[in-house]
């Protein structure tokens, strides 16, 4: 068992005393306004759950469910209680018993299946014009038709025309010359910059070298494997670990980049833990993995010491 299940973290479940700061700051909790859309209701149903007093009810998911991983609440908390690592050990718990809604599994294993996933949005992107009208990104897309399991308020993101790592592979894999004393960074694109953003991606790309590296993009990369944690399947999540590890542990990188936030999470902490009980050897390879890992400015700022934007229009940081 990797990452936490539910009744290893117990006894951080009564550390909860109930006092309520993360109601103010849970943003679900500011939409739906009831006890279980906070952190404090979440921790208090897992309690109950583990307590056998209420069983894996669909209401239970559904508050389970809302919770968007912010972490706020966990900033916050004067206890310190793992909210985040409880309610994915809920969510395991729900996935195991196999009543995780077919539309969060189908959007974890398009993302995960390299094949399929990619295909499937290569055709979505084409005819994404059938189903949304042409107007102002500002305005929102309205879809013209209903779509299965999408619900009819949600507004999607325009997918990209051309995928990041689509593009790069008509080009090629190593994207700046080699100089020896350039620091070698591999770039994780993630699926965000990789289907709906490639125009970050490419930026990202562009700060880096501007800013004097070696940037490589390993085209074998895989999505960071955070939609599979976020439903609980572990074994998903795992497997695309073992895939990003692979793929970049080809090239001899000191850094490796990311421009996203929650893959960031993903390969610095969750790897480690996914990956916890899988021998030494292992351990140490997703370890050395995960010591590289940085946020782009966090690698700017701290690592290559950049204190002047590198390209115009970016601000300095102070
Ligand atoms: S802030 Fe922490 S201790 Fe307070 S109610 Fe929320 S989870 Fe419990
Ligand atoms: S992590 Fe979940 S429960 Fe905590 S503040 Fe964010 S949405 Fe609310």
């Amino acid at each position: 068992m990797s990452l936490s299940s539910l009744s290893t973290l117990n006894s951080q479940l009564s550390n909860c005393v109930l006092c309520g700061t993360c109601r103010s700051v849970c943003p679900t909790f500011g939409v739906i306004n009831r006890e279980p859309a906070s952190a404090r209701g979440k921790v208090s149903l897992c309690s109950a759950f583990l307590n056998k007093e209420i069983t894996l009810s669909e209401r239970f998911i559904k508050h389970i469910n809302e919770c968007v991983l912010c972490a706020a609440c966990e900033e916050n908390c004067p206890n310190d209680v793992p909210v985040i690592d409880i309610i994915l050990a809920a969510r395991q718990e729900i996935f195991k018993k196999g009543k995780t809604d077919f539309s969060r599994i189908a959007v974890s294993k398009f993302f995960g299946s390299e094949k399929i996933g990619r295909n499937a949005l290569k055709v979505a992107s084409k005819i994404q014009n059938i189903f949304f009208k042409q107007v102002p990104e500002e305005s929102g897309l309205h879809r013209r038709f209903p779509l299965p399991f999408v619900h009819g308020k949600r507004l999607a993101p325009r997918l990209a025309e051309k995928f990041f790592l689509e593009d790069r592979r008509q080009k090629t894999e190593v994207r700046s010359k080699k100089d020896k004393s350039q620091p070698r960074i591999g770039f994780f694109a993630g699926c965000l910059i990789n289907y709906i953003y490639p125009n970050i991606g490419e930026a990202s790309l562009n700060v880096l070298e501007k800013a004097g590296a070696f940037v490589v993009v390993p085209l074998d990369q895989s999505c960071c494997g955070m939609p599979a944690i976020g439903i609980g399947d572990i074994e998903g999540a795992k497997r695309l670990a073992l895939k990003n590890l692979e793929a970049f542990e080809k090239y001899e990188l000191e850094y490796i980049a990311t421009a996203c936030a929650t893959c960031g999470d993903g390969l610095k902490k969750r790897f480690k833990e996914l990956l916890a009980d899988e021998g030494e050897d292992l351990q140490k390879r997703v370890e050395n993995f995960s010591s590289k890992v940085r946020d782009i400015t966090e690698l700017l700022v701290n690592d290559l010491g950049i204190r002047q934007s590198p390209v115009s229009g970016l601000r300095s940081p102070s």
